[in-house]
């Protein structure tokens, strides 16, 4: 029993369907699993394990009569603790909302639940999703599978480190300037951002609406190509997703590099950790050998994605976290019963140090006399992102980099700065700030066995070619990684 567990996601999806395993078994493995190495992982903030073996029992009943909602059916998942889950908490990993009861459910919630997943709630992240680490939750910081004294990543990095420490296959988590491809790159694991748009974000607590998207983990490249198609679609409680057609599993195939062109970084510009710039190289190396051409791109815009990115991500939380009154939802406090005391003292306790940064950044530049010098400003220059990368699409297939331009690193290593923090999203906020998709895979381990992640970027709804590339990517030998079996 204790080795299913390390079964793939799509090994798990087979075995379900041809009745040689129970969704009850399956969910009794990662319970016991969870029992035994999540006190050194911190990736859940709470269980509740009846719940979910009742979920897993109806499932089986469902199967034994032949009335199976889909081939997904019994299915575990994880759920990063900002999408909304009807009837459980949905904390965003603050105090604020640490009782807040949802009361409806997320539209990726409703499909999930449609086709017979079992729902694993509450994985830890940073505050609000602001962070790159999880030492921002306001409950606990979740520690790297691989090596328990490092940070799995952030902001969704419970949702990261439940699928490396083989907690769960699959989970969600969400995606505003690199918060799932960031920790799957350090974790060793497999993480998509949806291009804007492609997924409903009805139901996930916003951060920074136009660069929220919610997207899959998973120990295969199988759960990332079933769950997009699942999670996909227009919505009409969502009026920014978009009118494409739907996305199919099925079209995806492992393209050949022979003739494709593919973009890349030119390394020296940047700051990556020896162990991740030699990797870059030697995968490039191994598809050039394999017929792809490599187009070095100019990526000097880059260095304003950062600035840009914080600018338009913290005016939009401002806005959006200003429902938090302390009327309306969560905490309350009320000392001296005056209407402006209550909203600031339920503020100051109910928010961390991190979110109130973002609060003051954010409502500074979007204050008049500001408003052009900052937030205008970053608006302007968040165009010309987007266009570099549409003018970079007319030349290559995709763009190829590393995710992170270190592995993982240590608790406590860059909490006190934050700009330090920040610049570990490097390679990834432009890619929200454009609205394109993008994926990191593993690509090996570093010297320390920690493991590091490759980028995939392509143009926007072209997710059929970037999963084509990014499964072909993950069958070459440097990208092989195995999962810890033992957490230390
Ligand atoms: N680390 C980035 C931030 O703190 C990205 C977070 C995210 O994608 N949610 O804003």
């Amino acid at each position: 029993m204790k080795d299913l567990v390390f079964l793939t996601y799509s090994e798990i999806k087979k075995k379900l369907n041809e009745n040689s395993l129970t969704s009850f078994d399956l969910v009794t493995a990662y319970l016991e699993r969870i029992q035994s190495v999540d006190s050194k992982v911190k990736a859940f903030l709470n269980l509740n394990a009846d719940k979910i073996l009742n979920q897993a029992k109806e499932s089986d009943e469902r199967r034994k009569s032949g009335k199976i909602l889909s081939e997904f059916d019994g299915i575990p998942i994880g759920i990063k603790d900002n999408i909304c889950i009807r009837g459980e908490i949905t904390s965003c990993s603050s105090k604020i909302l640490e009782n807040f009861e949802s009361p409806y459910d997320a539209t990726v919630v409703s499909k999930l639940k449609e086709k017979g997943f079992i729902l694993f709630p509450r994985l830890n992240m940073d505050e609000f999703a602001m962070g790159s680490s999880t030492e921002n939750s306001a409950f606990q910081t979740s520690k790297n599978p691989f090596d328990t004294e490092r940070i799995p990543g952030g902001s969704s990095g419970g949702s990261a480190a439940a699928v490396a420490a083989s907690m769960l296959p699959i989970s969600l988590g969400s995606d505003t300037g690199g918060s799932i491809r960031q920790p799957a790159s350090l974790c060793g694991i497999w993480g998509l951002k949806p291009t804007y748009g492609r997924v409903s974000r009805y139901g996930l607590v916003a951060y920074a609406s136009s660069l929220d998207q919610i997207g899959p983990f998973s120990n295969d490249m199988e759960g990332i190509n079933d769950l997009l198609e699942i999670l996909a679609g227009l919505d009409t409680k969502d009026q920014t997703t978009a009118k494409v057609t739907n996305f199919e599993a099925k079209s995806v195939s492992d393209l050949e590099w022979k003739g494709k062109k593919i973009g890349v970084m030119k390394t020296d510009e940047f700051n990556f950790s020896p162990d991740v710039n030699t990797r870059y190289l030697e995968i490039l190396k191994d598809l050039e050998s394999k017929g792809a051409t490599l187009v070095p791109l100019d990526f000097s815009l880059l260095k304003y994605a950062i600035p840009v990115y914080y600018l338009i991500a913290t005016a939009e939380c401002s806005s959006n976290l200003s429902r938090f009154d302390g009327i309306r939802y969560g905490l309350r406090k009320e000392s001296t019963g005056k209407l402006d005391d209550l909203y600031s003292e339920s503020r100051s306790a109910g928010f961390g140090k991190e979110v109130k940064r973002r609060i003051l950044l954010g409502t500074f530049s979007l204050s008049s006399g500001y408003y052009d010098a900052y937030y205008g400003k970053a608006q302007k220059a968040r165009v010309l992102i987007r266009k570099q990368y549409a003018d970079f699409f007319k030349s290559v297939d995709v763009i190829l980099q590393p995710t992170s331009p270190t592995t993982a690193f240590k608790v406590g290593e860059k909490t006190k700065d934050p700009i330090q923090m920040y610049q570990a999203d490097i390679l990834t906020t432009s890619v929200n700030l454009a609205g394109v998709p993008a994926i990191s895979c593993p690509a090996g381990l570093d010297q320390n066995g920690l493991p590091i992640g490759i980028q995939l970027t392509t143009s926007h709804f072209d997710e059929t070619k970037l999963l084509g590339f990014a499964s072909a990517l993950s069958k070459l030998d440097l990208c092989k990684i195995s999962l810890p079996k033992e957490i230390k």
